[in-house]
């Protein structure tokens, strides 16, 4: 049952190489880097007829999709976000000298609750940037709703959505615009990459000025752009990537359904959610530890996997507002989110990624069976 060598929480996915050798010789006959090359062009077509969206606008990662979002959409003031997430989806909001106001989640989908989004507007509110959370659903119709109300924009963190649909519709088409992470850890990677998605052509248009520094010709640059754009190289790697992605994600749902059969008799564990409507990417497999007896708690669960050569990941512990960046602000006080405090202790996420074998899982399984039959 001893497992020799050390298994991570992901492992990206690649292609064969000698697949990627085709794209890199027409690459150096092309002689075409970067700066909306062919390839470039052509996954951004692929990824709309894949994802199902109208307009995609490739950057060179998630998080400079984001800071963009928010300057293409000119938001002022104070923008709501959620604590339980990755750091660069508030870092975002600084970076664009906004003030960032943290709302609590609900427990059901760990996504930002809409009565506190609502409890937390004030006049200088202007937006909403609620993340997507494993790629379970924010309450989109009731998020689109308080924004309408309220004359607020919504971006959606999608990060985690890739290849995910909510009754049958992407789950990166909601809000003014998503924003997707193409970074290595992610099911979808192009080394490091990202996108927003956008709903017209002169919002595409204008996400690509900014994305360039700002030019709109050769001789005008119109607003403060960035260095935003995804090189041909990535481009090309996304096209191969785009190739494989549903035996990809059909090996996620092999796992997730191994761990969620070995795993439902534990008591203490909660298992991840299973929303109706939601076709899942199965991107992560997180599991909630809440009843252990003893004391124990999930950290010693944690560090039990460890010892047993299983590194899990803590996704998302601690929460952005306990950072000392955020320590000065009002909303990330303690006590003021009190689902996300408890969430956030409770978490593991467990290794699930293609090439993890089904051997593999099954003593995962075994060995967390051993940890609660001990602790219990
Ligand atoms: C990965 C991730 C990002 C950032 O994406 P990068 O491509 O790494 O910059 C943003 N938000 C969330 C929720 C993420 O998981």
């Amino acid at each position: 049952m001893k497992i020799k060598t050390p298994i991570y929480v992901t492992q990206p996915s690649l292609p064969p190489l000698e697949e990627f050798e085709d794209y890199l010789k027409q690459i150096w006959d092309n002689k075409i880097l970067t700066n909306n090359g062919p390839f470039h062009r052509e996954l951004e077509q692929k990824l709309c007829e894949y994802l199902g969206v109208p307009y995609i606008s490739l950057f060179a990662n998630g998080t400079l999709a984001l800071l963009t979002a928010l300057q293409a959409l000119d938001i002022s003031g104070e923008v709501i976000t959620t604590p339980f997430s990755f750091v660069a989806t508030s870092h975002a909001i600084l970076w664009n000298k906004l003030k960032v106001v943290f709302a609590d989640i609900e427990e059901e989908t760990y996504t930002l609750d809409p009565t506190k989004i609502e409890a937390a507007i004030t006049p200088d509110t202007s937006a909403i940037l609620p993340v997507h959370v494993y790629g379970y659903p924010c309450r989109v119709k009731e998020i689109h709703d308080i924004a309408s109300r309220h004359g607020l924009k919504v971006i959606y963190d999608a990060a985690h959505t890739f290849g995910t649909k909510l009754n049958g519709k992407s789950l990166c088409s909601f809000g003014d615009l998503s924003i997707l992470s193409f970074h290595a850890t992610k099911v979808f990677n192009t080394f490091e990459g990202g996108a927003i998605i956008c709903h017209d052509a002169a919002m595409k248009e204008h996400i690509d000025h900014l994305k360039n520094f700002g030019f709109t010709s050769e001789l005008t640059v119109e607003e403060m752009g960035i260095n935003a754009k995804m090189s041909e190289i990535q481009a090309a790697f996304g096209l191969l990537q785009l190739k494989y992605i549903e035996e990809a994600l059909e090996k996620r749902r092999e796992i997730h359904d191994l761990y969620i059969k070995g795993l439902s008799d534990i008591s203490g564990i909660t298992l991840p959610p299973e929303p109706i409507g939601l076709t899942q990417n199965y991107s992560y497999f997180p599991i909630f530890i809440n009843k252990v007896k003893d004391g124990k708690t999930r950290d010693e669960v944690y560090e039990e996997l460890k010892r047993n050569n299983i590194y899990g990941r803590r996704y998302f512990y601690p929460l952005i507002s306990k950072f000392p960046t955020y320590h000065g602000l009002e909303s990330a006080q303690p006590g003021r989110m009190p689902v996300a405090e408890k969430i956030t202790e409770e978490v593991i996420c467990l290794p699930i990624y293609p090439d993890l074998d089904s051997k593999m899982v099954n003593t995962i399984i075994r060995v967390i069976i051993k940890i609660f039959d001990y602790y219990n």
